[in-house]
């Protein structure tokens, strides 16, 4: 067996941010410490919080007054902010700045009376937060193609597109191609909203799927960055499968196969690929392993004073 190691693994420079965000806190403040929705989607991360005394909660009214509290890297919309700030919870914000960058955007856009197309996974969090950024009246969520057919706004009106930063690349160019020919004064966000890790990580996976014939993704089935690396895979014709920890990895996927490919979503940590790697070459011994060079290794989000 010959293990092919995309290099775009461990956590990107939002999630980093927001887990170096709940330790500085717990050390600073100790527990319970509040956070708004789960930090970063995996399962990993958020029960180890969970085990220092983190209270992950999905509702803020559920947060006592005057608590500290601290909103995701997934980002909360304004009316979140309003809340927590009549509850008087003393807030630390980990939202990662990729997302901070969309949601400017989107009011700005609110402000020129823009209709604003929203791309992105509906019920995702980062979605909702984006979403509660733009101005009800002007708001249109779409999710896939057949969303762009329903849209009712104007042919000459003002329109402006945002997408959340996890999407696939190329269904995502897609769906913006379909919006440039049904909207003529389409106005684009500054530069693309998907985020630099997204794009390094399905270019990745791309990569893997030229040389291997089965890719494992390691992430958690909530994780949009994990499950869009999966579909990645698929897209190539490359059997890919998502597994939250080696221990669900089934061993008998890779029948017939001798070349597996190996990635993570943004959020997992480094050790769950190494145990992943571990579990293979206990199965195949003389497994051989391959890395390739990692394009992220100098992008860090500096820690906010607290
Ligand atoms: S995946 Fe992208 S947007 Fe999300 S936390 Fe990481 S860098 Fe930020």
């Amino acid at each position: 067996m010959e293990i092919y190691l995309a290099e775009t693994q461990g956590f990107c420079a939002g999630v980093a941010l927001a887990i170096g965000i709940v330790n500085k806190a717990l050390k600073k403040y100790g527990a319970p410490l509040y956070v708004y929705h789960e930090i970063v989607h995996n399962t990993h991360v958020v029960e180890g919080f969970r085990r220092e005394g983190v209270i992950f909660v999905e509702n803020i009214n559920d947060v006592p007054e005057c608590a500290r509290l601290i909103f995701s890297a997934h980002g909360v919309s304004p009316s979140v902010i309003e809340t927590a700030k009549a509850r008087k919870l003393k807030v630390v914000d980990a939202t990662c700045p990729l997302v901070t960058k969309v949601h400017k955007e989107a009011q700005r856009f609110s402000r020129l009376n823009c209709e604003t197309i929203l791309i992105g996974h509906k019920g995702h969090q980062e979605l909702i937060g984006t979403a509660g950024c733009i101005d009800a009246d002007l708001l249109h969520i779409i999710e896939d193609e057949k969303d762009i057919e329903a849209l009712k706004i104007e042919p000459n009106a003002k329109v402006a597109y945002i997408t959340q930063t996890t999407l696939s690349i190329d269904d995502t160019a897609i769906m913006i191609e379909r919006l440039k020919k049904k909207f003529k004064n389409l106005v684009a966000p500054s530069r693309s909203d998907l985020c630099y890790a997204t794009q390094n990580r399905q270019n990745a996976v791309k990569e893997l799927a030229k040389v291997c014939d089965i890719i494992i993704i390691c992430g958690s089935p909530n994780s949009s960055n994990s499950n869009r690396l999966r579909e990645t895979g698929e897209k190539y014709w490359i059997p890919s499968y998502i597994v939250d920890s080696a221990d669900e990895l089934d061993v008998k996927l890779f029948k017939g196969k001798n070349k597996v490919g190996i990635s993570s979503g943004a959020s997992v940590p480094r050790i769950i690929v190494d145990q992943l790697v571990d579990k293979i070459k206990q199965h195949f011994p003389g497994t051989v392993v391959h890395i390739f060079e990692n394009p992220e290794k100098n992008i860090v989000f500096a820690l906010p004073k607290f």
